[in-house]
């Protein structure tokens, strides 16, 4: 091998990491002044900010959270989903990611994919999700984690029983969904808590 080839990517490789630094630095002192503005709910401005930030740091996680919240304050929500996103790409299980992002749905209506994020952002111990998760009448299943659903006390009908419906043990408290209740048995009602053995019962909004 010729010295010349030898210097030709050593010369590059240490050019690109100059440049890789300077970057950095950019999309740092950008976040900053994006932080500035989002602690003064310039929302809009702030979102802009970050978008560049995240545009120059394609690993930051925190660049594409503070871009889909700032979004969702500003009302715009749709473009929030794509952020917050990406977020959740880079750190699946970042609560406050999914705690937005469910937030962002709720707003949109889309209540089904809110609940899973919501009861995610709760699982991790997030505290305005399980407040959300409460507020909404909502839980999950300590089993497969999908999101479950309180129903009306003194509404239910167990021949009609669905699919979402939240079951509690009357001992230990779990929370179970009826899928994972059933297995092979004919009646999610006939079985006994998966942890403790104890009775079950259909988990009611409270009054
Ligand atoms: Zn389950
Ligand atoms: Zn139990």
């Amino acid at each position: 091998m010729s010295r010349s080839s030898k210097e030709v990517p050593v010369g590059s490789f240490s050019r690109k990491s100059r440049d890789n630094r300077s970057d950095v630095e950019q999309s740092r002192a950008t976040y900053q002044r994006a932080l500035a503005l989002f602690d003064q709910k310039r929302w809009s401005e702030a979102a802009d900010g970050f978008a560049e930030a995240a545009g120059a740091d394609p690993g930051s996680s925190s660049c594409r959270l503070f871009l889909g919240v700032s979004l969702t304050n500003a009302g715009r929500w749709e473009e929030a989903l794509e952020p917050l996103r990406a977020c959740l790409d880079l750190r699946p299980e970042y609560s406050e990611a999914h705690n937005a992002l469910g937030m962002a749905l709720g707003k949109l209506g889309r209540f089904a994919d809110a609940d899973e994020h919501i009861v995610h952002a709760a699982r991790l111990g997030h505290p305005q999700a399980a407040t959300t998760m409460r507020r909404r009448g909502i839980d999950y299943c300590r089993e497969c984690h999908r999101p479950v659903h309180r129903t009306e006390p003194g509404t239910f009908d167990v021949n009609v029983i669905s699919p979402k419906v939240g079951v509690q043990c009357t001992a230990c408290d779990e929370v179970f969904c009826v899928p994972c209740l059933l297995g092979d048995a004919d009646s999610a009602f006939n079985v006994p808590c998966l942890r403790c053995g104890g009775e079950l019962t259909v988990m009611e909004l409270d009054r």
